[in-house]
């Protein structure tokens, strides 16, 4: 009756209909439409990573704009929810990268991700399959754009693999195997060089590694493990270097890259071990074989290693062939080393815990691949037994355990250069 009135509701009517035009499209597609179901951003010297984890598959889009520096990603298909709003507060000030993140529904079917950027990056946009507790992620790594720096090698490498140059099974093929003199001792006697260690924390950033029954993380107990080790051998006078020094991802490839342009003498990647049955426990040490486990359990291991890519997420990248006649012949005295540098840690070791068995264990580590560099994996206990996961939660066993690895490194090292002289 009242014009007013009737006026106001044809307005009223007219907003719904303006919903209802859009409602039908999100109706029809909310059997498939992706939900935004966590957020993580991950700051890093080497590189920073942002994930979006959906309970889809996400159709994105990205570019970047200057003045001032933006990274955008557009997602279709999805609607803006708390989850992704909550990503701008988990931005770090301390970020090298990233100043601050916004996220707006910018058109009704499309959610954009604005990113604003501290200096010039490299962005590598990707997106990874379900694996492990993961759902479907978009994954937004962002490089410096300038890898000059000859102090870390790490950002070039990881640079080189995010360019395909270095494949995620093992080394590159551009770096040629190394052929170096023999390791001198510790000691910077002679002016003969110092011994070379590359020490490799597992896992880190995306990839939390075995999670202890009170929450312990293995990513933190091993990069703890491997800083203390670092301070001993430094205090040896060898030359040490560490695969990360950061809570960040690093793919397997990249690790044992960095290994082979340092020109490695040793490489030591330390593990903690998890098993279904919380009472298995006990120390242990692995080398490569690449012709078969030499047990079950080894093979076991070695696989669930090496998922640690598909877990900490990389982009896929060509897999690059090597000449595998000269690779078996270096592969074969290297093995050899390797298992003698594996006998000295495990010897040391067992004055500290328990050891699965007397000799070194070997299967397929797709870290343990230089072909040219003594390599062994340390899994320092088991952080899913409720007694060894409070003893890597302690300092002082980590401490321990960092000094059983370095008297077994310094051993090996001594042993070898007294064999060649
Ligand atoms: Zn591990």
């Amino acid at each position: 009756m009242d014009k007013k009135l009737t006026r106001r509701q044809i307005v009223r009517a007219a907003g719904a209909g303006l919903v209802l035009s859009v409602t039908p499209v999100a109706w029809a597609k909310r059997g498939a439409a992706p939900q935004f179901i966590a957020v993580r951003i991950w700051p890093a010297n080497a590189y920073t990573r942002v994930t979006l984890e959906a309970s889809q598959r996400l159709d994105y889009k990205y570019f970047t704009i200057d003045n001032p520096r933006r990274l955008v990603i557009d997602i279709r298909g999805v609607t803006l929810n708390s989850v992704l709003q909550s990503l701008g507060g988990k931005v770090q000030k301390s970020d090298p990268y990233i100043g601050g993140i916004r996220a707006g529904q910018n058109t009704p079917d499309t959610v954009r991700v604005v990113i604003d950027l501290k200096t010039a990056v490299n962005p590598q946009v990707f997106a990874l399959n379900p694996v492990s507790n993961f759902r479907h992620r978009l994954v937004v790594d962002l490089y410096p754009q300038s890898t000059s720096d000859a102090r870390d090698p790490l950002m070039a490498l990881l640079e080189d693999y995010s360019q395909g140059k270095i494949s995620s099974s093992g080394t590159g093929a551009d770096t040629p195997p190394v052929s170096e003199p023999p390791p001198d001792s510790g000691g910077r006697s002679g002016g003969k060089r110092q011994a070379i260690v590359m020490l490799d924390p597992g896992h880190g950033g995306e990839d939390p590694g075995a999670i202890g029954p009170s929450g312990l993380r293995e990513k933190d107990v091993v990069l703890s493990i491997a800083r203390e080790m670092k301070k001993r051998l430094d205090a040896m006078g060898y030359r040490t270097y560490l695969t990360r020094n950061e809570d960040i991802f690093i793919p397997l490839g990249v690790r044992v890259a960095k290994a082979r342009k340092q020109k490695a003498d040793v490489f030591i990647s330390i593990h903690a071990d998890a098993f279904t049955n919380p009472s298995a426990r006990g120390t242990g040490v692995y080398a490569l074989s690449t012709k078969g486990a030499t047990s079950s359990a080894a093979r076991f291991l070695a696989q669930t290693q090496n998922n640690a890519d598909l877990i900490g997420g990389v982009k896929t990248v060509g897999i690059r062939s090597v000449d595998s006649a000269i690779m078996d012949m270096t592969q074969t005295v290297t093995n050899r080393d390797s298992l003698a540098l594996g006998q000295r840690v495990l010897t040391e070791l067992g004055k500290l815990n328990k050891l699965h068995k007397g000799n070194v264990d070997r299967a397929n580590f797709a870290v343990l691949r230089a072909p040219d560099i003594p390599s062994i994996l340390v899994e320092t206990a088991f952080i899913s037994n409720p007694e060894e996961e409070r003893l890597l939660g302690s300092s002082s066993f980590r401490q321990k355990c960092a000094q059983a690895i370095c008297d077994g490194v310094q051993k090996y090292i001594n042993n070898a250069v007294l064999a060649r002289r």
